[in-house]
């Protein structure tokens, strides 16, 4: 089997990916290859054609294929080896690390590198995952499978739609639809508050007049060849079905966008790298402040690291991955090694804190969700002794908290924690 040789292997040719190999590259890194499954660079976006991207990064609102492109033209530009129609099928981790590499027409490629950075993405949960019953007719779609066909093959997937799940994604498709001219009968979400932004909530939807339902799901599809109806039911604090509130919704397409996980199906991680840590609260590997993993030069960014609201921050953090990356090359001799990792801890009404790991020594961005909506809050970090006010914050928006080297230097741990703030003179 032909044996290729590296500096850094990135896994994921998507905005992460991108944004990664550039950085290792800036940094005087010799030989960086991205590796991508696809036959063609730029991950989701190509497909997302709708403004909204690169506020942050670019400081304009772009469609996804702009943004994407900029990115494109720049790996063009630099020496990057850039291996399409190229899917990473295994992975072991060592010095160096070695990757199993499937490639259409010519076969399969051994790469050894010194440094991975894990950029693939995250996956949809389908039918199966969410435990939705009923018959297995067609016109069941996830989100992102109908915006490909919309949006790159040109073919409607429906006329009659009803939406499951109110993130950014499931919001963005209704608009879609009823762009395009079919009928959006509702949006069915079974949390209490949407699972999108607030601004997608109005654009998405309010602008369009497309109904927005809480605590209700979509519990059984019916249709003999195609989807004919589906029925819905109001769910109780626990979730559980109120059975008397079942009704049956006319539809010819059922769109799933229940929950973005990041993809861990490929590659196959081989012993010991088997052993990255996963954060059960995030899905993705546990890192530290230089988003490497628990294997030492394995680094991870991006929608396989947690699943981000946008795309500047996908790519801020595939840039520190490859800054990261380039750096433990540089100095061989681990510095990580010689550090002692600090834990961050989610505390009261936080659901998951990123980086899960510190040092103490850098500026660090740390990258919160909260469990559940609120406003006026404050969000503390007692063993610093400081706290930050929100106005308002909501599951569906990533709060993010930029801490510097000397603040947390001192400290063994940070916890974050959510507190309602309360008025002078009020207990
Ligand atoms: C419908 C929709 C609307 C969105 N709207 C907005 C918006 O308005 N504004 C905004 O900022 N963001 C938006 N986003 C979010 C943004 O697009 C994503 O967060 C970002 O593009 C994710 O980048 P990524 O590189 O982490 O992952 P991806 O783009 O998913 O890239 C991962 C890549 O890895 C490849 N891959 C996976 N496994 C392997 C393997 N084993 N070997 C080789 N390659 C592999 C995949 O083929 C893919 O190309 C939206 C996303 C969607 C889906």
């Amino acid at each position: 089997m032909n044996i290729k040789h590296v500096d850094v292997a990135v896994v994921g040719g998507g905005a992460a990916g991108m944004a990664a190999a550039l950085r290792a590259k800036k940094a005087e890194i010799e030989d960086v290859a991205i590796f991508e499954w696809a036959s063609e660079l730029g991950g989701i976006l190509p497909q997302c054609i709708h403004p909204g991207f690169g506020l942050d990064y670019f400081k304009e609102n772009l469609t996804g294929p702009e943004f994407i492109q900029r990115f494109i033209e720049k790996v063009g530009e630099s020496r990057i080896t850039v291996m399409t129609d190229s899917t990473v099928i295994e992975l072991e981790a060592g010095c160096p690390n070695k990757l199993l590499v499937s490639r259409s027409k010519l076969g399969l490629e051994e790469v050894r590198a010194k440094t991975v950075i894990l950029t693939t993405g995250c996956r949809e949960r389908g039918r199966f995952n969410l435990n939705l019953s009923g018959d297995r007719c067609a016109g069941i779609f996830t989100a992102g499978t109908a915006q490909r066909l919309m949006d790159i093959d040109g073919i409607m997937p429906g006329k009659r739609i009803v939406v499951l799940g109110s993130g950014d994604v499931g919001l963005i498709m209704a608009r879609r639809f009823a762009q395009e001219g079919a009928e959006v009968t509702g949006v069915f979400e079974i949390m209490p508050y949407p699972g999108g932004l607030q601004r997608n909530v109005v654009q998405c939807l309010e602008d369009y007049g497309i109904p927005l339902y809480l605590g209700k799901t979509v519990i059984e599809v019916r249709g003999k060849k195609r989807v004919e109806s589906v029925i819905v039911a109001d769910v109780d604090e626990n979730f559980n079905i109120i059975s008397d509130t079942k009704t049956e919704v006319k539809c010819d397409t059922l769109i799933l966008s229940a929950g973005l996980v990041p993809d861990w199906r490929l590659p196959r991680i081989l012993p010991p790298a088997k052993g990255i840590d996963i954060d059960d609260r995030t899905s993705g590997p546990v890192v530290n402040d230089l988003f490497e993993t628990s294997m030492p030069k394995m680094f991870a960014a991006g929608n396989f690291l947690m699943v981000n609201d946008t795309v500047d921050d996908v790519t801020f953090q595939g840039e520190l991955a490859g800054e990261s990356a380039a750096e433990s090359i540089k100095f061989d001799d681990m510095r990580t090694n010689r550090i002692e990792w600090r834990d961050t801890v989610p505390g009261e009404g936080i659901r998951f804190v990123v980086p899960q790991k510190f040092s103490g020594k850098s500026d660090v961005r740390f990258y919160l969700r909260v469990k559940r909506p609120m406003e006026k809050v404050w969000i503390e970090i007692p063993e610093i002794g400081k706290r930050f006010f929100k106005k308002i914050v909501r599951p569906a928006e990533m709060v993010k908290i930029d801490l510097r080297a000397e603040d947390i230097n001192d400290t063994p741990r940070l916890s974050f924690n959510l507190s309602v703030l309360k008025r002078r003179g009020k207990n």
